[in-house]
């Protein structure tokens, strides 16, 4: 017997993962996927893939995908329409914004939705409700680099590209475990090494896999980055280190910055950081020495008290070097969602319009007020919430409704439970998901939503890499793309925008910010790209500062700093510091890569990671079941005894949500920016007896 087999399509698509933004082909023969496919085009990536884009696929056809509306109803949900879903939020929203204002709906938006979805997210809120009270999970990670980066040079992304990384002639490595959350980068820099003799410098509380593969490998004690950081710029100056032409040319407040340098002494920085004063020196003499430096950090920096700062203080010390605006230099925060850096780009922040435009600069309400077609006093003429206020705000009973899009803020979020209950508190809350999520557990009404392999749209890498992804298969049941969703429920609040086609708004973002006037599908046909920000003419931008920095004079400036310890940290009755973050092989809450999932079965179970000396002294082996403890609550997991980290610290990962690492963190968070200090969370473990 014989039948026609269905054809194999291949069709280009973005991973829905990290923030390096591969680019491949994906194989699929009526909805099954077959394989992922790199090609040689892809800008980010090449050939290259890790684990996760590779295979992690499963969840698209999984039975765990909501595929229909669901509405509470006697405290149970059950399925209802699209219209009856969509009406009953649009009754709901208006009615609360009428009785108690714009600001008491809150919107988080997601950081794995496309750009066109998160414009629109910050559309509905802004236009729609009238509230600048918008989101995204950038919050729970990456906003103190960006405010490192708006303080010192001015651009809220990557200084250039990953080819600059490669092509350094150092690449200096803080607070981010590279080889597992951004592998192919990680590949890079370890290529580099082998083939061209590019040197590597690690700092960080755990040694992983970059740290073991370092030249030079820093421990710091967990949140002191800003003293070795700051100890070094002083040495700097101290031996007439400085690229004084850099700084004579392209920066400001540089005397009061080097006079703020004072306290930053070398004994100083060994008896704060740990790091012997030695390896400080050594540090200091490769970057001042050193032709072309990059620097990388990620969450190690940002999820403290202070990441903000710690985050001013490595732009500083790139700027002391002038180690900007040249091929093979600059700042580079690793972005960790695939498009938290796009979520930010188009809008979902609480204090700026699309393209980092400030809702409270004269002209920018007006501006996109008249673009949307209303009265400039339609738009909110204030800084709004985020994730950290909505939530305070609703525990409060200021903010009444919520609706958060692809994201898990119920477990997410630290010190959890305080955030389940504020969200038991609200009259109204809508979570729009690929999954019936723990999230949505919480919800009045829960959309279905399409992921991007159900779409199309485009992604913002971490380089500021704007990309196209077409869709792959048609959204499985009654879901629909999250775009589609957003402009109908518009539509039924009296917002009629028409959009047809991801396309249409993006052109509409292009003739509005200036960061996006050259961006459009046809230029990013295919393969191409365009890193923003992008001329009108289509000339985009892969390395920054080449011709100055996005300042009002061009100039970068020193942001001087003092030293802020740690809000929490071990004393006597909390006596070791609970350090955390992903494993290769998961992403987030593992929605997308388990349970169930090929991949989830490289590493199925929960452990935390116990030092060799500490195992020692409190008689852990492998396996032994511990109980850890924080000031706010318990979970019970299994140990893993290693040298990764050392002495009084141990490493969770982020993955296992219910119990999860959150149960244990705290409501500390940087002030700056409003990020929790996930990193900063003291605990006690207990050796319980063999089951
Ligand atoms: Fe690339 Fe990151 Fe996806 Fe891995 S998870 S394939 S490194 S984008």
């Amino acid at each position: 017997m014989h039948w026609r087999q269905p054809e194999i399509r291949r069709t280009k698509t973005v991973c829905t993962y990290c923030g390096v933004g591969c680019a491949f082909e994906m194989w699929t023969r009526d909805r099954h996927i077959l394989k992922v496919q790199p090609v040689v085009d892809a800008p980010a990536n090449g050939i290259s893939t890790c684990i996760k884009g590779r295979f992690a696929w499963d969840f698209v056809n999984s039975d765990k995908r909501l595929t229909t509306p669901l509405v509470r109803e006697n405290g149970a949900f059950r399925e209802a329409s699209w219209d009856e879903a969509l009406d009953l939020v649009a009754r709901r929203l208006l009615a609360i914004r009428n009785e108690h204002g714009p600001d008491s709906i809150g919107f988080i938006g997601s950081s794995k939705a496309s750009n066109e979805e998160a414009y629109l997210t910050q559309k509905i809120a802004r236009l729609v409700i009238g509230t600048n009270s918008v989101d995204n999970s950038s919050r729970y990670c990456q906003n103190p680099a960006t405010k490192g980066l708006f303080r010192t040079v001015g651009y809220g992304g990557d200084a250039g590209s990953i080819r600059d990384i490669e092509s350094a002639a150092l690449v200096v490595l803080v607070g981010s475990n590279l080889a597992e959350n951004h592998p192919v980068i990680a590949s890079r820099v370890k290529a580099a090494k082998k083939l061209r003799g590019q040197k590597l410098i690690v700092a960080d509380v755990r040694r992983h896999e970059m740290a073991r593969r370092a030249d030079l490998f820093l421990r710091p004690n967990s949140g002191s980055d800003t003293v070795w950081a700051l100890a070094i710029a002083r040495y700097i100056f101290d031996h007439g280190l400085e690229d004084r032409e850099f700084l004579a040319r392209h920066v400001n407040k540089v005397e009061e910055f080097r006079a703020s340098l004072a306290p930053f002494t070398l004994d100083f920085a060994e008896e704060v950081t740990g790091i012997p004063q030695a390896q400080l020196v050594e540090a200091a003499e490769m970057i001042a020495r050193a032709e072309t430096v990059c620097l990388l950090w990620a969450m190690g920096v940002t999820q403290h008290s202070h990441g903000s700062d710690i985050s001013t203080a490595l732009s500083n010390l790139l700027l002391v070097t002038g180690n900007y605006g040249k091929p093979g230099t600059g700042g580079y925060p690793m972005r960790g969602h695939n498009n938290v850096q796009g979520a930010s780009d188009f809008g979902c922040l609480k204090n700026m319009y699309p393209g980092y435009e400030k809702v409270e600069e004269p002209g920018n309400r007006e501006k996109w007020a008249k673009a949307w077609g209303v009265a400039p006093e339609a738009l909110s003429d204030h800084v709004g919430l985020d994730n950290y206020t909505m939530v305070l705000g609703a525990g409060e009973g200021k903010v009444r409704a919520m609706f958060i899009i692809g994201e898990e803020t119920a477990v997410s979020d630290s010190h959890a439970s305080h955030t389940q209950d504020a969200f038991r508190k609200l009259d109204f809350m809508v979570v729009q998901d690929i999954v019936m999520s723990r999230t949505a557990e919480f919800a009045d009404v829960v959309l279905p939503a399409a992921p991007s392999v159900e779409k199309e749209g485009t992604f913002t890498n971490t380089e500021r890499r704007i990309q196209r992804f077409y869709r792959v298969l048609e959204p499985l049941g009654d879901s629909r793309p999250d775009w589609e969703i957003l402009t109908d429920l518009a539509r039924r609040m009296g917002h009629d925008w028409g959009y047809t086609h991801p396309s249409q708004i993006m052109d509409e973002v292009a003739g509005i910010a200036d960061m996006f006037a050259g961006v459009s599908y046809e230029r990013l046909e295919g393969w191409k790209s365009l890193q923003w920000p992008v001329a009108k003419d289509g000339t985009d931008t892969p390395l920054l500062y080449t011709d100055g920095f996005h300042t009002e004079d061009g100039k970068a400036t020193f942001h001087p700093l003092e030293w802020k310890p740690p809000e929490e940290a071990p004393d006597a009755e909390y006596d070791l510091l609970l350090d955390n973050g992903r494993l290769l092989e998961h992403f987030q809450s593992t929605n997308q890569t388990g349970p169930g999932g090929r991949i989830d079965s490289q590493v199925p179970a929960w452990f935390v990671e116990v030092g060799s000396d500490l195992a020692a002294e409190r008689g852990i082996e492998d396996g032994t079941w511990l109980r850890v403890t924080s000031r706010r609550d318990s979970v019970e997991v299994r140990a893993v005894v290693t040298d990764r980290v050392q002495g009084r610290t141990l490493y969770m990962p982020i993955h296992h949500v219910k119990p999860g690492m959150n149960q244990l963190t705290g409501p500390h968070h940087d002030p700056d920016v409003d990020t929790p200090a996930y990193k900063e969370t003291a605990v006690r473990i207990e050796v319980l007896p063999r089951p």
